[in-house]
């Protein structure tokens, strides 16, 4: 029988009522972990009437979870975890988040909730291109695609020669992978003269882990001749799966049947209109094993307020904006990496790589943005090269207002990481020091 999951058609007040009765539980459960005892011992379950009583009860940030290593945050006897993962620790000492046998459960739930809104099925073989381990990529959606019944492949990351050929003999359908990683793949099959759209069988391609462009999923989508669909997740809360984008492609729904959604003014703190951007701020509602309350995730995002089309009641979130930490501050200016892709791949020279890096040669800062370009434009005159270059600076200061120097290469020129992208290189703190 086909593996359904009714609570999408949650009505939006069935799903709020639901919210508060395990908004309760949740802090019954938070309060037996040792850094909330005495955080949470004043408030009782009594006091939580509606969704917006969450704000009675205190925010957890990154720093209070490291503080808390190894297991100030378990709220339940070690005897009864089964799993734990480490958190990638990109911007300081990584975190351990444990979980229960149903945790996992609830998880795969999760993450299926977004694959089935897409359209796979049992007959669909799915390869999982996210790595496996500490990394919470690969195993969530590995139980969710064992859960709708598709063949698995567990491919992990890397190798890509491998992820072609494992393709190519298994007639993968759906794949799951780091958006930067789905450009590497596009260009290794060019390399290899496969054309994907005609030698592959891929229809459906999960992204997630990195911030991306519009335009950088237009390339997956015209490269593979596949749909792709935006998957987020933090290991805090599980890991992907915590809000994936239905068959509509426009913005992600949360499963808000399990994680509680807030977004904030990171500021003040105080909740943004409905559609306005701010931090997005998740309280796991049915976690066992390391209940999390107001968890501050640092990403910037807003609330979709208009129903969705697909029927869905669950609030929908736009696709990543960045994170707070992302915000590169370039001569005084606020810059977002994610500005300079959409720039950049709005330009149809530009090929699938870039970097940018970051100096202050004079104390003043100094953004030098290295593009690869496609194999077509590469080949042209040293004339036709300067003027695209110069065409490239001119688009990217209008969108940051501020100049920068752009360096063109060839394709493949540029490192390449077989997980997330490193997107930036910033020499300035060590350039301070000396
Ligand atoms: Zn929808």
């Amino acid at each position: 029988m086909q593996y359904s999951d009714d609570a999408v058609h949650l009505g939006r007040g069935e799903l709020e009522t639901l919210q508060v009765e395990l908004l309760r539980e949740a802090l019954c459960r938070a309060r037996k972990a040792p850094a909330y005892a005495e955080a949470l011992a004043g408030i009782s379950p009594d006091e939580i009437n509606s969704t917006a009583d969450v704000r009675k009860l205190p925010l957890t940030t990154k720093e209070q979870l490291r503080a808390g290593m190894p297991e100030g945050f378990l709220a339940i006897p070690k005897h009864d975890v089964v799993r734990m993962h480490y958190s990638s620790g990109t911007t300081g000492l990584a975190t351990a988040v444990y979980h229960t046998r149903d945790d996992l459960h609830r998880w795969a739930v999760c993450a299926a909730r977004g694959m089935l809104a897409a359209g796979v099925t049992a007959d669909d073989v799915f390869q999982n291109m996210m790595g496996y381990g500490l990394f919470t990529g690969g195993l969530g959606f590995h139980y969710a695609s064992e859960l709708i019944g598709c063949m698995t492949i567990p491919a992990s990351s890397g190798n890509t020669e491998r992820q072609i050929h494992l393709m190519q003999t298994f007639g993968s359908s759906v794949l799951h992978v780091i958006p930067s990683y789905a450009l590497r793949v596009l260009h290794i099959c060019a390399e290899q003269g496969i054309d994907p759209r005609r030698d592959l069988n891929v229809r459906v391609i999960f992204v997630g882990g990195e911030p991306h462009s519009e335009q950088l999923r237009s390339r997956i989508e015209e490269g593979f001749g596949a749909r792709v669909y935006n998957c987020y997740g933090l290991s805090e809360m599980c890991g992907p799966g915590v809000a994936m984008e239905c068959s509509e492609q426009d913005g992600l729904h949360v499963c808000e049947d399990h994680y509680l959604l807030e977004v904030l003014d990171p500021e003040t703190l105080e909740p943004v209109e409905p559609g306005q951007p701010g931090e997005m701020v998740l309280t796991t509602l049915r976690r066992e094993a390391m209940p999390l309350i107001r968890y501050r995730t640092r990403d910037i995002t807003h609330v979709l307020p208009q129903a969705c089309p697909c029927g869905s009641m669950h609030w929908r979130i736009s696709r990543l904006e960045g994170r707070t930490d992302d915000m590169l501050v370039v001569r005084g200016v606020n810059v977002y990496p994610i500005q300079i892709e959409r720039a950049l791949l709005d330009i149809d020279e530009v090929g699938s790589n870039y970097l940018l890096t970051l100096d202050r040669p004079e104390s003043l800062d100094c953004l030098t943005v290295a593009v690869e370009l496609t194999q077509q434009a590469f080949t042209d005159e040293m004339r036709v090269l300067t003027s695209l270059q110069r065409r490239i600076q001119r688009r990217l200061h209008s969108e940051l207002d501020i100049s920068v120097e752009v360096e063109l290469h060839e394709p493949g020129g540029l490192p390449v990481s077989e997980g997330k992208a490193v997107r930036v290189v910033d020499n300035r703190s060590q350039e301070n020091k000396s």
